[in-house]
C-alpha cells in the first residue's frame, strides 16, 4: 500500500512557475555583459524562458540532451537554465576560466548539442569550437546590436523573439536529469556530476532552511558565486523559490563593482568564495567605506580564514556563515550559523537533515568525533552523487552508500566539521598529519599578507615539512622571521614551516581557489632550473612530536 497523497513530481520548472505566479513582480537585477544595469521580474523570466524552450524544441533538443552555457550570472543565463530544464534538456554549465584543453574535453565528453555563451566568451569559442564537432548551434546571449561582426552564431534576443511563450513544461519523472557540472578536475580528467530534478529540488528545500542559507521573500540576494561553479550553490533555485529579490553581477567580481551593487541594490545576503570577500574587504578598507544593508555573507568553496571572519563580523557587524560543500553534493554539505555576532563560525559547521557524514581512517575504520582525530570524510544523502556521468561502471559508493569526498577532516562532539585538507594536500611529517589549511589561515591573518599557501616539501628526516608561500599586500615588504614569529602560538610548534617564501602571485584555479597543483609544478620547474627565487630559509622547525 502507498500513502494517499497527491502525485507531485519534484521537477524544477515548478519553482519558476511558483515564482511567476506568487512573486511575478519581484525584481531580478543584472549587471549586464553589455554594461548597463537591467531589471525584470520573475514573470518576465518565466515568459522568456518558455519562449526559449520553444526555440530549443524547434532546434530538435530532445529529453536528456545537453545544452551548454558558457556565461556569467545574468538574467538571460537564469532564463536559459529554466528553459533547458523545463523542456526536459540538461543544462551543462561550462566554466570560462578553464583551460582550452579542459573545455574541449568537457564539451565533447558531455556531447553538448547547443551552446549559449556570453559575447565576452567569443575568443574562447573561437578556440574550442573547431575541436567540438558535436555542437550544432551557438547562440550568443545578447541582441543583434551587440553581435560580433565576424562570428557565426544566433543572437539570443531575436532567436527567442520568434517564439511564443505557450509551452508545456515538466510532465517527466522527477528522476530525469536536469543539470550537469564537471568538477574542477584537480586530479585526472574532469568528472561530470549529473543532477536530477529531484536532487536539485530537495537540495533547494534543504538550502533555504534558517540555519543554512536562511533566505526569505524579504531578502535581496547577490549571487557572486558563478552559475558555472558547483551548481551556483543552488541559488538559482532557492532564490526564486522563496520569492527573494535576485541580484546578478555579470562578469564584474572585483571589490569596487561588488561594493557598488551591494549598496545601490540594498543587498541583504551575498554568497561567494573567500577570495571575493578578501577583494571586497581590501576595497572597503582602502576607501574607508561602510556597509548599509548587507547583513549576511555565505562564505564557502575553500576555508574561510579567521581574519576574514573577524573583519566582517566584528568590524562591520555582518554575519559570516562558513560553508563547506562540493560539486558532488549539489553542493551544500555543512554550514555554520554563528549563535551571535560575538561568535565566529570558525568551523564550516553541521549537516542539515538530508545529509549524513562519517569519518574513517586509512583502513576504513570509523574515527571518533572528538574534534581532534583526522579522518577521511565520507557523505551520503539525497543530493550526493551516485555515479559520474559516462563513467557509470565506476563504483563510487562504499558498502554503506557513502561517497568519499577526498577531504580530510575532524568532527567535534557537537557535530561541527573542520576540514583540515584535501587528502592529496595533507602534509605527512614524522608519521603525523599537518593541516596546510590551518597554517594558511594563521598566516593570512598577518597584516601584511594578501594570500598564503602551504605545500609539503620532501624532507630526509621527517618525510615532509610544510613550506609557506606568501603573497604580500601591494607595496609592503616583510621577512620570513616576521611570519614565523606571527605563527608562534597560533599553530602547534611541530607544524612550523621549514621555509617561508614570498611570491609575486599565488596561482588561483578556475573557481578562485589556490591551485596547489600549479604551485607544485611551478616549484618543481624552478627546482629543475636550479633557480630558487626569493627563497629565505627560516629557523629549523620546532621539535616534532
Ligand atoms: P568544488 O567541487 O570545486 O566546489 O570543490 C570542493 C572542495 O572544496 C571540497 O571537497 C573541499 O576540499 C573544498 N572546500 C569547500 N568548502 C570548503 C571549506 N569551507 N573549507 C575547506 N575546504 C573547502
Amino acid at each position: 500500500m502507498s500513502g494517499l497523497m497527491q502525485d507531485w513530481p519534484l521537477t524544477l520548472d515548478r519553482i519558476l512557475e511558483h515564482a511567476q505566479r506568487w512573486h511575478g513582480d519581484r525584481e531580478i537585477v543584472t549587471r549586464s555583459i553589455e554594461g548597463p544595469i537591467t531589471r525584470c521580474g520573475y514573470a518576465d523570466i518565466h515568459r522568456r524562458a518558455r519562449q526559449m524552450s520553444n526555440a530549443l524544441l524547434d532546434l530538435g533538443i530532445r529529453p536528456g540532451e545537453r545544452v551548454a552555457t558558457l556565461a556569467f550570472n545574468t538574467s538571460r543565463h537564469l532564463e536559459a537554465w529554466y528553459a533547458i530544464m523545463g523542456a526536459g534538456g540538461v543544462c551543462h554549465t561550462l566554466n570560462p576560466r578553464l583551460f582550452i584543453e579542459q573545455l574541449v574535453y568537457i564539451v565533447n565528453h558531455a556531447q553538448d548539442q547547443v551552446l549559449l555563451a556570453d559575447t565576452v566568451c567569443v575568443p574562447l569559442l573561437r578556440a574550442i569550437l573547431p575541436r567540438c564537432p558535436g555542437v550544432r548551434q551557438v547562440i550568443l546571449l545578447t541582441d543583434e546590436a551587440h553581435m560580433p561582426a565576424d562570428f557565426e552564431a544566433l543572437a539570443y534576443e531575436s532567436w527567442i523573439g520568434r517564439y511564443g511563450a505557450d509551452c508545456k513544461w515538466g510532465g517527466f519523472s522527477e528522476e530525469s536529469p536536469a543539470g550537469l557540472c564537471y568538477t574542477s578536475g584537480t586530479t585526472g580528467e574532469p568528472k561530470g556530476v549529473m543532477y536530477s530534478h529531484r536532487s536539485n529540488y530537495l537540495h533547494m528545500l534543504l538550502s533555504v532552511m534558517p540555519d543554512i542559507l536562511g533566505i526569505s521573500a524579504r531578502d535581496t540576494v547577490l549571487a557572486i558565486v558563478p552559475m558555472f561553479h558547483a551548481n551556483a550553490w543552488g541559488l538559482a533555485f532557492a532564490v526564486p523559490a522563496v520569492g527573494a529579490r535576485f541580484v546578478l553581477p555579470g562578469a564584474c567580481l572585483d571589490g569596487a563593482s561588488v561594493y557598488e551593487l551591494l549598496e545601490k541594490e540594498s543587498v541583504t545576503i551575498a554568497a561567494g568564495v573567500p577570495t571575493v570577500w578578501q577583494g571586497l574587504l581590501q576595497h572597503v578598507e582602502r576607501e574607508g567605506l561602510r556597509f548599509s544593508s548587507l547583513r549576511r555573507i555565505i562564505c564557502g568553496g575553500s576555508a574561510c580564514p579567521e581574519s576574514l571572519l573577524r573583519a566582517y563580523q566584528q568590524r562591520y557587524g555582518i554575519e559570516v556563515r562558513h560553508a563547506w560543500g562540493m560539486t558532488e553534493m549539489s553542493p551544500i554539505g555543512t554550514l555554520n550559523p554563528p549563535a551571535s555576532l560575538d561568535e565566529l563560525a570558525l568551523k564550516p559547521g553541521r549537516v542539515p537533515c538530508g545529509i549524513d557524514m562519517t569519518l574513517v581512517d586509512d583502513d576504513g575504520r570509523p574515527v571518533p568525533f572528538d574534534g581532534r582525530t583526522f579522518g577521511r570524510l565520507k557523505v551520503r544523502g539525497h543530493s550526493v552523487v551516485r555515479r559520474y556521468f559516462r563513467r557509470e561502471d565506476e563504483e563510487l559508493l562504499d558498502a554503506d552508500g557513502y561517497f568519499d569526498t577526498g577531504d580530510i577532516a575532524t568532527i567535534d562532539p557537537a557535530g561541527f566539521l573542520q576540514i583540515t585538507d584535501r587528502a592529496k594536500d595533507v602534509i605527512k611529517s614524522g608519521g603525523e598529519w599537518i593541516s596546510s589549511i590551518e597554517i594558511e589561515n594563521a598566516a593570512v591573518a598577518h597584516a601584511k599578507a594578501a594570500l598564503a599557501a602551504v605545500v609539503g616539501v620532501p624532507d630526509a628526516k621527517w618525510g615532509e615539512r610544510p613550506l609557506l608561500l606568501v603573497q604580500l599586500k601591494s607595496g609592503v615588504t616583510a621577512t620570513p622571521q616576521e611570519f614565523l614569529q606571527h605563527l608562534e602560538g597560533r599553530i602547534p610548534r611541530w607544524w612550523m614551516p621549514a621555509t617561508v617564501e614570498f611570491v609575486e602571485a599565488i596561482p588561483l584555479g578556475a573557481t578562485g581557489k589556490v591551485d596547489k597543483k600549479v604551485l607544485r609544478a611551478q616549484r618543481a620547474e624552478a627546482a629543475e632550473a636550479g633557480s630558487k627565487v626569493d627563497v629565505a630559509a627560516g629557523p629549523s622547525p620546532g621539535k616534532l612530536r
